[in-house]
């Protein structure tokens, strides 16, 4: 078994989308970023690559490269589950948490648990997505960006 850990930040702005967990939510900000600038998948897909020692998300799908502006995050996650795959390494489960002050989230995350359960090819009940504030404090706190952090788990591929 191997565990990885991600983080990830993004900006919030004006005139951008907030995608979070594959989730467009309606909000007057979004995030900003050289992809859909979905942070929590981000963080999620970062997870997985340090558990199987791959590196990052910054080596796979540089945002130097045009080919992934404006990219979807679900389909990198995709890709990532491919590589993994490749590598002999299956996914025991994923728990994500959201730092944000604004919107409130409660109501999106049984979708983004369903987003990742179809792109990842497990059971809702292998992924776990939460959301919280850091009660006004710090960059989340006032809204300049959001955050998250997630955690896997990788198992080898029975032979
Ligand atoms: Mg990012």
């Amino acid at each position: 078994m191997r565990i990885g850990h991600g983080y990830d930040v993004h900006r919030l702005v004006t005139g951008r989308k907030l995608i979070l967990g594959g989730v467009d939510i309606p909000h007057a900000f979004g995030l900003l970023g050289h992809s859909d600038a979905d942070v929590v998948t981000h963080a999620l897909m970062d997870a997985l690559l340090g558990a199987a020692a791959l590196g990052d998300i910054g080596r796979h799908f540089p945002d130097t490269d045009p080919a992934y502006a404006g990219a979807n995050s679900l389909g990198l996650l995709g890709r990532v589950m491919a590589l993994l795959a490749q590598e002999g390494w299956r996914v025991e489960n994923a728990d994500v948490t959201i730092l944000a002050q604004k919107p409130k989230l409660k109501d999106h995350i049984p979708q983004m648990v369903q987003n990742y359960a179809r792109v990842m090819g497990l059971p809702v009940t292998a992924i776990n997505v939460k959301a919280t504030t850091e009660e006004g404090l710090g960059f989340t706190g006032t809204e300049q960006g959001i955050a998250a952090h997630a955690v896997v788990l990788l198992e080898t591929l029975e032979t």
